[in-house]
């Protein structure tokens, strides 16, 4: 980071109130506090992670922010996405992120982006920021997140979280990469829309990543340095890993270029959700079609708890179990299948026509139902 200009290395009396616990400890005191004035964070991803993210650096006096995240709020986002309440659903995560942080602090700038991450506008967005901070759910933004910051030198804090498990590092320009750790988008890694995860893990994951962030801005020792920690909440087990660089790493060589094509940026989340949207039913049409059960077989593709739990009807055939019974049917049979939030079912519709078998899925699953009948 760059030193602090004289005309601006005073604190006002208000912010030396605001801040006056940071003052107290001698890591920060006015020094640290004008470092962290001057600093530039930019956050991807305004959901599980970027709630406290996003508060945590607002609070501590991070003079710059940009919010990047082209969702709105859903009612299923309320669960862990704390930044939210019931009056923001369906308007943009970035933009009621923005005024949230605004009314807890209205001495930083806080700028929303109402967008996704994208090839296109990932250079323009990195420039001028002093650490990223990956608050997204999926592999694609991280390859770029990581490919963009290593050519530009910059640090990001990474952080996934899945059911009851976290995992988070601090990646520095010169240290090893997440490529180094993933040199491949790994098979069949769920986001937590499509596998669960409870509603406070994204609040300790992100809250350390926020921890770390700080400390880099404040140019103290970084404790997760080259090291990846595990987080178990299930048995409350904390546990880092020490990563060393990839001698292979294509990044880390200078080898991957940016191109929208590549597989590594192409997949809007994990790499088993092959949206087709020429089989995808809008939640709308689902009913008309399901009423009419003579020519149409209704099926849930969740396990048996979630269908036990909850069902629009038809019959539960977990997804794992679906390819021996696509062997045992009909052909002639009309396919609707159904999950959660559509992702099982995209991948039962492309078991199907593996098959000959045609097949259709509900489009965004049981919580776009739901949300379209509220
Ligand atoms: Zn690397």
């Amino acid at each position: 980071m760059d030193t602090i200009p004289d005309e601006h290395s005073k604190l006002s009396g208000r912010e030396v109130l605001r801040y006056s616990r940071h003052l107290q400890l001698p890591q920060v005191g006015v020094t640290g506090q004008l470092r962290l004035r001057s600093a530039h964070a930019l956050i991807v991803g305004c959901g599980g992670l970027g709630a406290p993210v996003s508060q945590y650096l607002a609070a501590a006096g991070v003079g710059r922010l940009t919010l990047v995240d082209g969702d709105t709020v859903e009612l299923s986002n309320l669960q862990r996405q704390i930044t939210f309440n019931e009056n923001d659903v369906g308007l943009s995560k970035s933009e009621q992120t923005t005024k949230r942080l605004l009314a807890l602090n209205g001495d930083i700038n806080v700028r929303a982006v109402t967008e996704h991450l994208s090839v296109d506008n990932v250079e323009t967005l990195f420039d001028s920021v002093d650490i990223v901070l990956d608050c997204t759910d999926n592999f694609a933004a991280r390859y770029l997140i990581n490919d963009v910051c290593k050519r530009a030198q910059l640090p990001w804090a990474y952080a996934s979280i899945h059911q009851f498990s976290g995992q988070m590092a601090l990646f520095e320009a010169d240290g090893p990469c997440f490529r180094c750790l993933f040199p491949q988008p790994p098979v069949n890694i769920p986001n937590c829309s499509t596998a669960g995860v409870l509603g406070v893990l994204p609040g300790i994951l992100g809250t350390l990543q926020a921890a770390e962030a700080l400390k880099y801005l404040l140019g103290m020792p970084l404790s997760l340095a080259s090291k990846l920690l595990m987080v178990e909440v299930a048995d409350m087990q904390f546990q880092s890993f020490c990563m060393t660089q990839s001698e292979d790493c294509i990044a880390c060589n200078g080898q991957q270029e940016l191109d929208s094509h590549s597989e590594y940026y192409n997949t809007e989340c994990a790499v088993d959700f092959a949206h087709n949207p020429a089989t995808e039913i809008p939640a709308a049409k689902f009913l008309k079609l399901t009423t009419n059960q003579q020519t149409t077989q209704l099926i849930d593709v969740r396990n048996q708890d979630e269908h036990s739990a909850f069902n629009l009807g038809g019959i539960n055939v977990p997804l794992d179990q679906l390819p021996a019974w696509l062997a045992e049917i009909d052909h002639d049979q009309q396919l609707l299948f159904y999950c959660q939030v559509g992702a099982r079912s995209a991948k039962a519709c492309e078991l199907a026509s593996q098959r000959g078998i045609q097949a259709s899925n509900l489009q965004g699953g049981i919580n776009a139902y739901l949300a379209a009948t509220l």
